[in-house]
């Protein structure tokens, strides 16, 4: 019974609010083309001998910070109100938004301030702090964390910008969607890394209203495929959070999410998410590195690893393009991981 009114009061809130848009992107695009960069495509030739098809890889690990994650964050610093901008942002994201949201802080001149619990790892506080953010190291978990948080929020009038449910940023990852059409304009298909949903979101609505046809599909770890289980339930859902080689897919889609949710559901569907295992998803990373020479975090190596397990299969003769979303792993772990693949095989 309370499950129910639940339900019914999630319903109601989304009647009275509207989603990002193709006109949302657009001007996104327009606000932010100085500070991201049109990240090239590269043809795979291994990939695409091995499934008679013309596979590309869209390396957005080429992005300022390392990560597609520019897009959403300078949008939603650019859109923010003069007033605002004079306050400033906040955020709990200690991995590639919180850099990305540090970087765009810089470019346009907005305090950022980033809230880690004491746990974080050095090399993550550095990354940020380097990028020039304010970093508050503060209690003992990750809600400890967001404590401090709410208190930048009360105290200095800063903004909260979630990672992936934030109207502008899924404005500025949809960018990512129109630049596909741009650099491949005969895509069938596009594979794009899923956790709590924000690049789906914005790349999936710009692809399926510009071009219907396409078929997108999100990619998920089996350790933690929060946005999955939730289109499986029919509303958010938390899901346990296991350690993954992926670790930028880990995390929930929040169980207020507001947006991120209903447009992967509308845009892609239950019926087009895989989720992918910790062998798949080295593969993927592996055979990007030893055949295509791209070093890929574990969650950009789902869209290849999609394939290369066959989660994705009746690609032949098609024009994939394979979303590879972030380089931000530590190189010593990467190199293990490069070398125990070799002496393997
Ligand atoms: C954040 C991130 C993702 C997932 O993006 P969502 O908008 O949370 O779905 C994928 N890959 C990398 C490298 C990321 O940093």
């Amino acid at each position: 019974m309370l499950q129910w009114i639940l339900r019914r009061l999630y319903d109601m809130k989304l009647d009275n609010q509207s989603l990002v848009e193709v006109k949302d992107a657009r001007a996104a695009q327009q606000a932010i083309g100085a500070d991201v960069r049109h990240t090239p495509v590269k043809f795979s030739d291994s990939l695409s001998a091995r499934f008679d098809a013309d596979i590309y890889l869209k390396l957005d690990n080429l992005q300022p910070t390392g990560s597609f994650k520019v897009r959403g964050a300078c949008n939603a610093i650019a859109q923010l109100s003069e007033a605002q901008k004079e306050k400033g942002v906040v955020t709990a994201s200690t991995g590639n938004f919180g850099r990305a949201l540090a970087y765009a802080g810089g470019r346009y001149n907005v305090p950022v301030a980033v809230c880690m619990s004491c746990l974080v790892p050095d090399n993550k506080v550095h990354a940020i702090k380097s990028q020039g953010a304010e970093v508050y190291i503060h209690g003992n978990s990750q809600d400890e964390a967001g404590e401090k948080a709410l208190a930048l929020i009360k105290e200095r009038g800063m903004k909260m910008i979630s990672p992936y449910d934030d109207f502008d940023v899924i404005a500025g990852q949809a960018t990512l969607g129109l630049e596909l059409l741009d650099d491949v304009p005969d895509i069938d298909i596009a594979l794009i890394p899923l956790s709590g949903g924000g690049l789906l979101a914005g790349a999936a609505m710009a692809l399926k209203l510009i071009k219907p046809e396409v078929q997108v599909y999100g990619i998920s770890t089996k350790k933690c495929p929060a946005m999955v289980e939730s289109l499986h339930a029919g509303h958010p859902v938390d899901v346990v959070e296991n350690e993954s080689i992926a670790d930028s897919l880990g995390g929930g889609i929040g169980l207020d999410n507001r947006y991120s949710f209903e447009m992967v559901k509308k845009y892609v569907g239950l019926s087009n998410t895989r989720v992918l295992s910790e062998s798949e998803i080295l593969e993927g990373m592996c055979s990007l590195y030893f055949e295509d020479k791209v070093i890929s975090e574990g969650a950009a190596a789902v869209s290849v690893a999609a394939l290369l397990s066959g989660a994705v299969n009746d690609v032949r003769g098609k024009t994939i393009v394979c979303h590879i979303s972030g380089e931000n792993i530590d190189m010593a772990r990467f190199t293990d991981i490069i070398t125990a693949y070799k002496l393997q095989k």
